[in-house]
């Protein structure tokens, strides 16, 4: 069967030999006669599975000693309310940078627990662009400062993260985790739903520096407290087993290709070629996102008119590409380059694009 070209923005593509290891595994897991699905969240086969899950995103992203890796429910959307929650305590202010839709979701969560500036924006340019922000930006009395590393809507992605001493910086990374060298030191909380660069659907990767767990709230609903997951390593409750097993598989997959600078490597020569025939095409095709703002992940792109648009996603869709709507937010297109997603597809789309150019 042909594989299709996937620019999904989310569940999105996943490497194929990763597909092929876990249909292979599906039936009869390491010789336990069962799927990891069935295996129980206590065995030794299990507990081995999300040991190297753990070991293995520690090594990937050189994540220090000193913070916490987790394994929670809910999506990148409860983490939204978790934050607050855990670290928006009493008498302090949690600071949000806005730079699309799930920044401005995440400051709406955070609303609801306590007091919120919003310290940077680019609403007044429809998301364009990331703006400036320095280290000395934040409230006094700043709990935290809350960025979104990537911003999967507009095609925006922070090239350089402001450097925050005295504040701890939290980034939903969801889009964009593994996708380049992070210096994970310069956070106080990287998370990330698994369902664009991790895995598949199901799980959420946290990452949390000891010192922020320690100034966290008191008394929140079990299951909502990040000490119940440390405190357990995750296995408080019964964890997506199957969802941490692919991610895994997906890590594994990643040293494979030589690790995170392989992979950043192959993902920028990715979004040059599609920012190239953007940028070669006389206006037809528009990038969303200004020039030091363009997201290796999602391409967000405009052609000159809505009906050539249509026509435009029409083909592609003719000719086997899938995702490729912007999202109904913004409208126009949107290619997802996610590290899954083969060279050869975006090669592909590069192509066609010109083609549908010189056509029209
Ligand atoms: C997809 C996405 C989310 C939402 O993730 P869920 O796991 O569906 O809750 C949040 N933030 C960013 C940046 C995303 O790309």
């Amino acid at each position: 069967m042909q594989r299709a070209y996937n620019f999904n923005a989310g569940p999105s593509a996943l490497p194929l030999e990763v597909l092929n290891r876990a249909q292979a595994e599906l039936v009869n897991y390491k010789g336990t006669g069962m799927s990891v699905m069935e295996l129980s969240h206590r065995s030794k086969e299990y507990d081995q599975v999300h040991q190297q899950a753990i070991s293995d995103l520690r090594t990937l992203l050189r994540i220090p000693d000193d913070y916490q890796v987790l394994f929670l429910q809910g999506g990148a959307s409860l983490q939204f309310s978790m934050i607050p929650m855990n670290f928006l305590t009493p008498g302090k202010t949690a600071d949000y940078i806005l730079t699309g839709s799930w920044s401005q979701k995440a400051l709406e969560e955070a609303n609801k627990f306590g007091e919120t500036n919003v310290i940077a924006s680019s609403k007044d340019e429809k998301f364009s662009y990331i703006p400036e922000v320095n280290g000395d930006n934040h409230s006094t009395n700043s709990a935290y400062v809350h960025i979104t590393s990537n911003n999967t809507i507009y095609g925006t992605q922070w090239e350089k993260y402001p450097t925050y001493t005295d504040v701890p910086l939290i980034a939903d990374m969801s889009s964009d985790i593994l996708c380049r060298e992070t210096n994970v030191e310069q956070f106080g909380m990287i998370y990330a739903g698994a369902q664009k660069n991790l895995g598949p659907s199901g799980v959420t990767v946290a990452i949390i520096k000891d010192s922020l767990l320690k100034q966290s709230n008191s008394n929140l609903p079990t299951m909502l407290d990040y000490h119940t997951h440390v405190k357990s390593n995750s296995l408080y409750n019964t964890p997506p087993t199957f969802s941490i097993y692919m991610l895994s598989l997906v890590l594994d997959w990643v040293k494979e290709q030589g690790g995170v600078s392989a992979i950043e490597a192959r993902n920028k020569e990715k979004a040059a070629l599609l920012y190239h025939t953007i940028d070669e095409s006389e206006g037809f095709y528009k990038a969303h996102a200004k020039d030091g703002s363009r997201s290796i992940m999602n391409v967000s792109y405009t052609l000159p008119s809505d009906e050539l648009t249509k026509k435009f996603l029409a083909q592609a869709k003719e000719k086997g590409f899938v995702g490729l709507n912007g999202h109904r937010s913004i409208g126009g297109c949107r290619a997802s380059i996610y590290n899954a997603v083969p060279y050869e597809s975006v090669e592909a789309l590069a192509s066609f694009m010109k083609a549908f150019k010189s056509e029209n």
